[in-house]
């Protein structure tokens, strides 16, 4: 069988601190799994002129998977050419529409799937001759239905409970994608389906999160949702994301940005993307016993070891130690790198 590689794009900012971590995770737990870094965002602008060179572009689509870190750096606020632009380029390339954004803590257990290559981010925006400034927002049938037919597959393997968030009040868009859950809905009889606004979705998140299972809902509307239902349960720092296409290599990554006011201080929570390492072990490498071995290892470190988003002290690195020293896989720990 044809070695397993993951390719890793350490990002910006904080990026590289908490990405060296992950790597070093990935080193101890499968040694087997070939590693290869390539440059996106900020990185790479400043090494090649492009957000997302074409040798990162070939490296990905060749890659069992791809673990990343986050993009965006001040520096370009006011360019033409954004760190930013490089993520988008990415998940349109490796076509990962489905984004798996879990959020857990105590008895809230929601998963938010969200619609990552469509929408208001990838459509036609510009400036008029008269100054207007306009983006575009734009769903094929196509698109809604299969992010849709994700989202009641996996309510099916949880508590079978989908929540369906669009604002079908005002815009078409989200017309058109509550027609489509309903057609969808009667295929999966044994899912239990209802509509919410997003507005009111956002109040519902932040008040009661427990009545949520799974919430399936388009790109804008998801990557607003996602940040607040990392915040009611324990913060950017711990939440994880995973983007799936058909067949392709999956995108894991945290949900956080390259947080400026921290980078180059190591003091970043390295749990956002350990977490999606364990995330890119089950569902990119098909290694569900290796993902629960890490994420079993998090729980322990941050308990014993919490950064100070966490309210603790430790380091990027500190934390990162204690999550690899936690290792164990069938109660056996797993060497470090080399030991
Ligand atoms: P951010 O997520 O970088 O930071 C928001 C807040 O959360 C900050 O206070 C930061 O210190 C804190 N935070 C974030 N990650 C943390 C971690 N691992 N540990 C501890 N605290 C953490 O959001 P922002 O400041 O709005 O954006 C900064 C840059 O990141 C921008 O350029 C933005 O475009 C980019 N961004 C990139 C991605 C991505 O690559 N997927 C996602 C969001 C934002």
């Amino acid at each position: 069988m044809p070695k397993s590689r993951v390719v890793v794009l350490p990002g910006d900012g904080i990026g590289p601190e908490v990405a060296r971590e992950a790597r070093l995770v990935l080193e101890q737990l499968c040694p087997e799994v070939q590693l290869e870094e390539q440059l996106l965002g900020g990185a790479a602008i400043r090494a090649t002129g492009e957000p997302l060179p074409q040798a990162t572009v070939d490296a990905c689509l060749a890659a069992t998977a791809v673990l990343k870190g986050p993009v965006g750096d001040p520096e370009f606020d006011a360019a033409d050419v954004r760190p930013e632009q490089g993520l988008l380029g990415l998940r349109a390339a490796l076509d990962t529409y489905a984004n798996l954004r879990p959020a857990v803590l105590g008895d809230v257990d929601v998963l938010i799937v969200r619609e990552l290559v469509g929408g208001l981010y990838f459509g036609a925006s510009g400036t008029r001759e008269d100054g207007t400034v306009f983006d575009t927002c734009e769903y094929t049938p196509r698109q809604v239905e299969r992010i849709v037919r994700r989202g009641f597959e996996l309510a099916r393997g949880r508590r079978r409970k989908l929540t369906s968030v669009d604002k079908a009040n005002v815009l078409e868009t989200s017309r058109l994608w509550r027609r489509i859950v309903d057609e969808t809905a009667p295929r999966y009889p044994d899912v239990e389906y209802e509509h919410m606004l997003v507005d009111n979705a956002a109040m519902q998140l932040a008040t009661t999160p427990q009545q949520f299972d799974v919430l399936v809902t388009e790109n804008m509307f998801g990557d607003i949702l996602s940040d607040l239902a990392a915040a009611v349960t324990g913060g950017l720092g711990l939440a994880p994301s995973a983007s799936l296409s058909d067949g392709g290599a999956g995108l894991f990554e945290p949900v956080h940005g390259s947080a400026p006011d921290l980078a180059g201080r190591g003091i970043a929570n390295p749990t956002a993307i350990l977490r999606s390492t364990a995330l890119l072990l089950e569902h990119g490498l098909g290694l569900p016993e290796q993902a629960d071995a890490l994420r079993t290892a998090i729980d322990a470190a941050i308990a014993a070891k919490p950064t100070p988003d966490l309210g603790g002290t430790a380091t990027t690195d500190e934390l990162g130690t204690a999550v690899r020293e936690q290792l164990t896989v069938d109660g056996a720990r797993v060497p470090s790198y080399g030991g």
